[in-house]
């Protein structure tokens, strides 16, 4: 079976329809920093309005500590959707399904509203099947059919994104139709030279998806703070760099492992160092061979790829037919470390086939730095999610809508 999808034949007139996106956004302060994740699912919501249903948008936000945590409520996301939308969005406050339900069963068609954070309600994420499908059932009994839009959640057994889709007609909407197409090419006939571009944070996070590629990948570049972890595992020196001691030894297995796929592994030849983690820190380029004899001494910490390893890693990524890139090369959020991340964006652009960037950051990261989403080729919503889809793991969240590997 494969993925159910909405099709323009889909009778929706007068539905209650409830829209499970990923609206899961970084704010500061209660203001919306990025909101690419809000407008990813708006030609799903314009359709079902369009074809006369009257939707219930509902997503998590964070990691809410109980039902009253304000920090994290939807009530930013529904003023920014209902600007972007060009109509009221509804938003419906109140934890318990009563308050929620009195008001959507007075919903009308091409009406929306948003529920508050779905994960005010502990059930939505328990860990016991027959609390996710209490709450499922409570929802079943008021809405006509779920529609799946977060592609964030799909990797994840919960109440909204499984047992609700499991009771009710439900169907992917166009997001998550488009990054399953996207990522399916990437997993079964990817034109090669077929690169993979990794950084971010942790190699702890990434270590899964980077093994399970070894077998389909021509080339793997990496940067950011994971390299640290890689490049002492070779034996350099790598200062106060964020590093996972406890990754060292599979890291070099990692490296071993892909010297036999004949896979090349691309590691920066040059680090810009720096005195401390703040973005007015003085800083200085370094050879890689020069860490610990440098000016910058060992308690330096790296926070971004050298302009000589960002512009050998954009010639690997240019002359590819296929790339992924995931995290970004440095702490592009301090301008002062955003070089290797925008260069390899760039070269991104220039790639004339495929190119995807996932991941959270990752995403963000093109948006801050002012390029144009256009110019890639797709930009994943879903970091995790697109992560485990690549790794090969079970995505509930699909396989739930019909969708088999
Ligand atoms: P994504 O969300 O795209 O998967 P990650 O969450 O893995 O990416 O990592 C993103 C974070 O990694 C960013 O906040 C960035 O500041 C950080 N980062 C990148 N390079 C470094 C570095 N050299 N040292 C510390 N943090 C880094
Ligand atoms: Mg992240």
């Amino acid at each position: 079976m494969s993925l159910r999808t909405l099709s323009s034949d889909l009778d929706c007139d007068g539905q209650v329809v409830f829209l499970r996106v990923d609206a899961n956004v970084p704010l500061d302060g209660g203001v919306i920093v990025d909101d690419g994740r809000i407008r990813a699912f708006l030609p799903t919501l314009t359709w079902l309005l369009d074809k006369n249903a009257a939707v219930v948008v509902g997503s998590h936000l964070g990691r809410p500590q109980g039902p009253n945590d304000s920090h994290l409520s939807l009530a930013p996301v529904a003023a920014r959707l209902s600007e972007l939308l060009g109509q009221q969005v509804t938003m419906v406050s109140g934890g318990d399904g009563k308050t929620v339900w009195s008001q959507v069963d007075e919903l009308l068609p091409r009406h929306v509203c948003m529920v508050e954070n779905l994960r005010f309600d502990p059930r939505e994420t328990s860990r016991e099947a027959s609390e996710r499908l209490e709450w499922a059932m409570e929802w079943a009994n008021h809405v006509d059919a779920t529609v799946v839009d977060g592609f964030g959640v799909v990797h994840r057994k919960q109440a909204s994104v499984y047992e609700l889709p499991s009771l009710t007609t439900s169907f992917a909407g166009f997001l998550v139709e488009k990054e399953v197409a996207v990522l399916q090419a990437l997993t079964t006939t990817p034109d090669r030279p077929y690169t993979v571009v990794l950084g971010g944070s942790k190699v702890s996070d990434k270590l899964g998806v980077i093994s399970a590629l070894l077998p389909s990948v021509d080339n793997i570049v990496v940067g950011g703070g994971m390299v640290f972890t890689l490049l002492k595992a070779q034996g350099f020196a790598v200062g106060k760099s964020l590093l996972e001691e406890d990754m060292i030894e599979t890291s070099r297995n990692f490296l071993a492992d892909a010297a036999e796929n004949n896979v090349r592994v691309y590691l920066p030849s040059d680090i810009v160092m720096a005195e401390s983690f703040s973005p007015d820190a003085s800083h200085e380029v370094l050879a890689i061979e020069a860490l610990e004899s440098g000016s910058a001494g060992s308690s330096a910490l790296g926070l971004d790829i050298g302009p000589q390893s960002a512009h050998a890693f954009a010639e690997v990524v240019r002359s590819s037919a296929t790339v992924f890139w995931n995290g970004p090369m440095g702490v592009f959020e301090f301008e002062a470390f955003a070089g290797g991340t925008k260069v390899l964006a760039q070269a991104l652009t220039e790639v004339s086939g495929l190119s995807v960037v996932g991941g959270g950051d990752s995403a963000a990261a093109v948006r801050a730095l002012g390029f144009d989403e256009s110019a890639f080729g797709h930009i994943s919503t879903g970091g995790g999610a697109s992560l485990e889809f690549l790794e090969g793991s079970a995505l509930p969240g699909l396989e739930i809508l019909g969708w088999q590997r």
